[in-house]
């Protein structure tokens, strides 16, 4: 961090004291021990091409990963719902503990999952997080991708029905041929949105290396 950046820091934290979210601590927004507690176990990694546990019963171990920083319970699953909301200096904050957890990856981009065609908030937060992992990789963060289709209700379909979703709901802004992407979105439920924008991205030239997520959904570990 640098000297302007800490003054100015210390300076937010005089006119407005912040607390950790978690443990109530005072002087930074979300602690060191906690951020740490948070990533501490984090679950197995689940296959890009169909969301199941590695090594998977269809596609083997020798892929393209999910990997989570921790299962979507308890605080993180508190942390994450405060990120939709006006928290939005979390995103960055937990996207720097998850890249904590990883080595380094050989990775030229990192492209986070989009927002919904109709969606009303303000900030991507898979944007926000991506930026943390760039910073503590140095990967630049592009926000390439972009919906074609409005699928902001498939929270309410079932599993086959968004499958059935044609791969297309994707385009890039950009051409991605031959980089090495790393897809960064907050939470995976089914692996579904991010195995489309894996393939995505791979119809268009590019090396999906793996995607990376703050928590992955819970009985998955
Ligand atoms: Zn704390
Ligand atoms: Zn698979």
């Amino acid at each position: 961090m640098s000297l302007i950046e800490t003054l100015v820091e210390v300076g937010a934290h005089m006119l407005w004291p912040v607390s950790c979210p978690v443990c109530g601590a005072v002087g930074k927004l979300l602690c060191e021990p906690c951020l740490r507690s948070l990533f501490g176990r984090p679950p197995l990694p689940r296959c890009l091409l169909c969301g199941e546990v590695i090594p998977c019963k269809v596609h083997g171990d020798n892929l393209s990963r999910i990997r989570a920083g921790s299962v979507y319970e308890g605080d993180m699953r508190e942390l994450i719902l405060m990120l939709k909301g006006k928290y939005e200096s979390l995103a960055p904050r937990l996207g720097r503990g998850l890249a904590g957890i990883f080595p380094r990856p050989g990775l030229d981009v990192l492209v986070p999952v989009p927002l919904h065609l109709k969606s009303k908030r303000r900030y991507n937060q898979a944007e926000a997080i991506a930026k943390g992992l760039g910073d503590v990789w140095g990967v630049e963060v592009r926000n390439v991708a972009r919906w074609t289709a409005d699928v902001a209700t498939r929270a309410g379909m079932n599993a086959a029905e968004r499958l059935s979703l044609s791969q297309d709901v994707f385009d890039f802004g950009e051409d991605v041929a031959g980089l090495r992407l790393g897809l960064v979105d907050d939470v995976c439920t089914t692996g579904s949105t991010l195995s489309r924008l894996a393939g995505a991205a791979r119809a268009r030239g590019a090396e999906v290396v793996d995607a990376f997520v703050l928590a992955s959904a819970a009985g998955r570990r």
